[in-house]
């Protein structure tokens, strides 16, 4: 038997009351993360720039005349990888907000807190962004934290204004890429390009954005992910014992310790049957000098971990140091830490998995299947009917038709009755793309065709041949017998 197995975790419980940015009289204690190098930093940094280029470009790219994204809550019109959804499709957005709930419940349940280090748009402004600027303005983390406790010199002042001026100038460029996803690329190009009297509104808009992402990534930042974001907090609900997280391996790592001139035989022993006085961690640190929330992964996963590996980079260099077996810090289980059980599919995967599929597959269907137009077709609000010198009785109706297609669609109206005829108020026969059309139109039928207060009509909706809806309305008139 393993000896080590016996190593329990550890028990200081410090951490479980104080929060890691908190001092003693519970003021907030600023962080200076060291920057760290390693092959997770390096992923992570391709994995960055590829998101913030992609983020960047996305409401600048447009596909066959039509933006990719636009998220115009003002108009009420969303257009997501080039499909436009209108009100009318909220049944669709309500679907997919729903199975994208799903797909963050499993991805956590497997992966943990995953996306915040890796995808999170927060985390990589904040990392790969506004830390670096720091850096290259302020130096590394000590010299920070040299620069903050220093008096107020030239030199200081002059850093701090040139640091804040960059980050003002990038939350700029941020809220500038922001609002083009909300108002399209052509409304921001006039809104910063014409007057500017023209557009105080927009303008103070862009500003006020401007502030909020420059006071998050200046001053609140680790603060959001500790605090305010919700998926953090959601994390003690999803996770188990099974998720993958970023685990300190403590049965390897325990009794952690400084090295002494001997240990070092004792320790290559660590993983056969011989006792080791010291495990393998030698209390560096290094992990939470490292660490951008500022928490002791030692202490077994928390609230405050972003699972931005970090620490896993920053200990793999300290194994490489003292000859040891890199991932002390790793991306593991509670489980497999403990007896070393391989990541396995449990219950709870499979029924988050098989939730999803089911949801996609309708998502998918009403997707593929949802039609080019919307019609809406109502009896005209206040209106009874009308008696024509013919012999006819006539009903006024209201018709709305949403293309929401890229492209123009002819569209006709066939009513189920012989004796029913159909005459426009103002002609409607087609619609442009992406617009909402609006008309109105009589609805006649022969007074001794009627035989009740309320006839049931179906009007049929064409575009070309090719009958797309069906319209149940009702039909007023006089009831003579
Ligand atoms: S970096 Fe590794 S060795 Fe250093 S304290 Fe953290 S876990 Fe221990
Ligand atoms: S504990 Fe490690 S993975 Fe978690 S936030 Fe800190 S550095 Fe990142």
């Amino acid at each position: 038997m393993n000896t080590k197995l016996n190593v329990t975790a550890p028990d200081d419980d410090y951490f479980r009351s104080h929060l890691p940015n908190q001092n003693e009289n519970g003021r907030r204690q600023w962080l200076y993360p060291r920057a760290t190098s390693g092959r997770f930093t390096k992923w992570r940094t391709v994995v960055a720039v590829g998101l913030l280029f992609a983020l960047f470009a996305g409401p600048f790219i447009w596909v066959d005349g039509h933006p990719l994204f636009l998220f115009n809550v003002l108009e009420r019109r969303f257009i997501f990888f080039g499909v436009t959804f209108w009100p009318q499709d909220f049944y669709l957005v309500a679907i997919g907000l729903i199975t994208f709930i799903v797909f963050i419940a499993l991805f956590t349940v497997v992966f943990g807190r995953g996306f915040c280090g890796w995808a999170c748009p927060q985390t990589i402004f904040m990392e790969m962004v506004f830390r670096k600027v720091e850096q290259w303005i302020e130096g590394d983390h000590k010299a920070r934290q040299r620069l903050d406790a220093a008096p107020w010199t030239t030199e200081k002042w002059l850093k701090k204004m040139v640091k804040h001026g960059v980050f003002f100038l990038i939350s700029f460029a941020i809220s500038n890429t922001f609002l083009a996803y909300i108002i399209g690329r052509e409304q921001w190009l006039t809104l910063i390009t014409d007057n500017p009297a023209q557009h105080l509104a927009g303008l103070t808009t862009l500003l006020i954005f401007t502030g909020v992402f420059y006071g998050v990534f200046a001053y609140l930042r680790e603060i959001v992910c500790t605090t305010i974001c919700p998926y953090g907090r959601l994390q003690s609900v999803l996770l188990d014992k099974h998720s993958l997280i970023v685990a300190y391996d403590y049965v390897r790592g325990e009794p952690r310790g400084k090295r002494v001139k001997g240990d070092e035989l004792n320790s290559k022993n660590s993983l056969t049957l011989l006792p080791s006085p010291k495990g393998d961690c030698v209390d560096c640190k290094l992990c939470v000098h490292v660490c951008p929330t500022g928490i002791d992964i030692r202490n077994g996963t928390q609230m405050e971990c972003i699972n931005c590996t970090a620490c896993m980079d920053a200990c793999d260099e300290v194994m490489i140091k003292i000859d040891r077996p890199l991932g002390l810090i790793r991306m593991d289980s509670q489980q497999g830490i403990h007896s070393r059980e391989p990541f396995r599919f449990t219950k709870r995967i499979m029924a988050y998995t098989g939730m999803l599929i089911v949801l996609l597959a309708v998502l998918g269907f009403l997707l593929i299947s949802r039609p080019e137009l919307d019609v809406t077709i109502l009896r005209a609000p206040g209106q009874l009917f009308q008696r024509e010198a013919n012999g006819q009785v006539a009903n006024l109706y209201s018709v709305e038709v949403i293309n929401k297609t890229y492209h123009v669609l002819p569209v006709r109206f066939r009513l189920n009755r012989a004796d029913a005829t159909l005459r426009f108020v103002q002609p409607l026969s087609q619609t442009q793309p992406g617009e909402l059309a609006k008309t109105m139109f009589f609805i006649t039928l022969p007074e001794k065709a009627i035989r009740a207060d309320k006839t049931n009509l179906t009007i049929d909706v064409l575009t070309g041949d090719a009958v797309i809806d069906q319209i149940g309305t009702t039909f007023l008139g006089p009831v003579n017998q």
